[in-house]
């Protein structure tokens, strides 16, 4: 039998949740003083969920998004990933867990300056070690860059690069997608562009993830996240009902 991680992601995400934090905390000591960035988070987030989290500024998002995706232990608290306890995981453990559970997609790109759209596709699904899932151009044509197999980052725009990292990411056929302020700096037709790309990986079970300032956004949520001070000051469909991506406008 196929191992649980290798398993199709519908399979993965049938049962549980991608996400359980009970109480959990984050500190960070600077000199003799101590910055709390997550304060007593309790949260669980069901696979084929698409969660926007807002916030200020030093709110905590990043912190909350790194322990969700397995890349930061908590100071306190209970954490699970894809059902697996992470709570005092080693370094080791937490690599396996982000390897088969977690994608990222970060506000600075990320790709390999040396390699080529579809080497740096090929990066993430053999980091995620899945062979049985689309290619690297298959991945780059669902994105549209078809035609741009073969360019560096350095030949491509801004937002094919934020593509690219897309497709990275959906590759790897990882359940839990984590997108930290992705859209930041896009202009609206590839910011929309890629939400929808997101928004149809939660119809095949996916959780998506998304910090972002932009309101407008959260206005295509499943659940939106509110965290202030490092806590969780709002959690719920967004005011007035989940609009379609294409109906947004910024
Ligand atoms: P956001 O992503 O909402 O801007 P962060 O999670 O990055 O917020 O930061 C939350 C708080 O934790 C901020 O006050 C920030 O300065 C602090 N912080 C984040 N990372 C560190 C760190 N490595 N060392 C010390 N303080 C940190
Ligand atoms: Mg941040």
């Amino acid at each position: 039998m196929r191992p649980r991680s290798e398993a199709p992601v519908e399979e993965r995400t049938a049962a549980g949740n991608a996400v359980e934090l009970i109480d959990v905390s984050r500190r960070y000591e600077s000199g003799s003083s101590t910055i709390t960035a997550l304060d007593a988070v309790t949260l669980t987030i069901p696979y084929g969920q698409f969660v926007v989290v807002l916030g200020p500024s030093g709110s905590g998002k990043t912190t909350l998004v790194n322990i969700m995706g397995a890349l930061d232990n908590a100071s306190g608290g209970s954490v699970r990933i894809a059902g697996r306890d992470c709570t005092r995981a080693s370094r080791r453990e937490m690599f396996e867990i982000r390897r088969h559970t977690v994608s990222f997609i970060f506000q600075s790109f990320n790709l390999f300056p040396g390699l080529t759209a579809r080497e740096n596709v090929q990066f993430g699904i053999d980091a995620a070690g899945r062979h049985d899932g689309p290619s690297a151009a298959e991945v780059l044509r669902s994105v549209g860059l078809g035609e741009r197999l073969d360019q560096f980052p350095g030949q491509l725009s801004g937002g094919e690069q934020q593509r690219v990292a897309v497709a990275r990411a959906l590759a790897t056929g990882n359940p839990l997608i984590l997108a930290d302020e992705p859209t930041g700096e896009l202009d609206f037709q590839t910011g929309t562009r890629i939400l929808e790309l997101l928004q149809a990986q939660v119809g095949t079970g996916r959780t998506v993830i998304l910090v972002t300032h932009n309101r407008e956004i959260a206005r295509a949520a499943d659940r939106v996240l509110e965290l202030r001070g490092g806590r969780i000051t709002g959690d719920g469909p967004p005011p007035g009902g989940k609009v379609h991506v294409r109906d947004l406008f910024w």
